[in-house]
């Protein structure tokens, strides 16, 4: 099958026939992603729930945690019942999870899924063991996106995108793929977002809104957060830390600090840079970011986390200075090993 010049495998095809089976009309379904919802989880959500209530699904997004103010843009009205989550999951006969594999991320969520009475359709591009409930999954770690993915599905389903859906859906990629500078930047996810912009996206309004609508407070954030710059230029390594009070004083949320793991990435013979922080549960969250063969996800992995090659992330137990300790004799012994 091919639109805009773009294939969808035989593998997505089939499970989008699946997920299809089960998202029929009149069916209750909430739509929820993990913790922190990033523009991928947020675009997935904002598709799916366009394309689901156009064809009378009766569609709610339902996160565990808000979604962050840089994406309320693409929010249809009344869509995003996250305030109510745990009540739209019992209700629902569908549940989907989207851009994880797995219960772990889904903070408050997590045993409520577990009870749900129907199927849980997963729409992922992550490497995981999958935790989840079982029903129809569309699982592709070779995916950029999410979004990606949301555009297979939907086009494998002769489904049309519109000018919305192409907007949440492009957000999805644009904020996955950097802005279409990481290694996931691959021709395929080029001829999708081609494809968008011929369903009327305009690129410089969707950059405005995610990438130049900052609170005065993110940039203070920012520059605060890059004081604690740390390089260990023989290892190949820097890292930045929260000071745990930050986020307050400046009005901040997580969603502030995305991005800024990239400026330690960015110096010149850093293999791998990470950012600390303290999360409002005390445990310490740690993002790795990896340039060449340095695998992130298999040092978060020690930690009980994961992600993908370039990126990834674990929450640890212990003090922020304990976890930084560990965390970075951990990483000085990986880069140390002979490739
Ligand atoms: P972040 O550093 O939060 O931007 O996350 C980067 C990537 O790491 C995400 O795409 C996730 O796949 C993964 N990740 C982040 N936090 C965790 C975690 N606590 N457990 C497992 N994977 C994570
Ligand atoms: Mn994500
Ligand atoms: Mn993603």
């Amino acid at each position: 099958m091919s639109t805009n010049g773009v294939s969808i495998p035989a593998e997505r095809a089939g499970p989008a026939r699946e997920i299809a089976a089960v998202l029929a009309p009149g069916r209750r379904v909430a739509l929820t992603t993990h913790v922190n919802a990033d523009g991928d989880g947020v675009g997935s959500e904002v598709a799916l729930w366009r394309l689901l209530t156009a064809r009378g699904v009766h569609a709610a997004i339902a996160n565990p945690t808000p979604v962050p103010p840089r994406f309320e843009f693409l929010i249809p009205d009344g869509a995003d019942r996250s305030a109510h989550a745990g009540r739209e999951i019992a209700a629902a006969d569908v549940v989907v999870v989207l851009d994880i594999s797995d219960g772990s991320r889904l903070g408050d969520l997590a045993t409520g899924l577990r009870k749900s009475r129907g199927p849980t359709v997963c729409i992922d591009h992550h490497v995981s063991q999958g935790s989840l409930p079982a029903g129809p999954r569309l699982v592709a770690p070779e995916a950029s996106a999410t979004a990606e993915l949301i555009f297979d599905l939907a086009t494998s389903l002769g489904w049309a995108l519109g000018t919305e859906v192409a907007r949440a859906l492009y957000v999805g990629i644009l904020t996955d793929t950097g802005a279409f500078r990481f290694a996931n930047t691959t021709p395929r996810v080029l001829r999708v977002a081609s494809a968008l912009l011929e369903e009327g996206v305009e690129p410089e309004s969707i950059y405005e809104e995610v990438y130049a609508s900052a609170p005065e407070g993110r940039v203070r954030l920012t520059a605060e957060v890059l004081q604690t710059l740390v390089v260990e230029p023989d290892a190949g390594l820097a890292w930045v830390t929260v000071p745990p009070d930050a986020l307050a004083r400046y009005g901040a949320t997580a969603d502030d600090l995305d991005g800024i793991v990239e400026f330690p990435r960015s110096i010149a013979g850093v293999r791998l840079a990470l950012l600390f922080r303290q999360l409002a549960n005390g445990r310490i969250k740690v993002s790795y970011r990896s340039l060449g063969s340095v695998d992130a996800a298999e040092l978060a992995h020690e930690f009980g986390g994961g992600g993908h090659r370039k990126a990834a992330g674990a929450s640890v137990d212990g003090s922020l200075a304990e976890v930084q300790r560990v965390v970075l004799e951990a990483a000085r012994r990986y880069l140390r090993a002979p490739l």
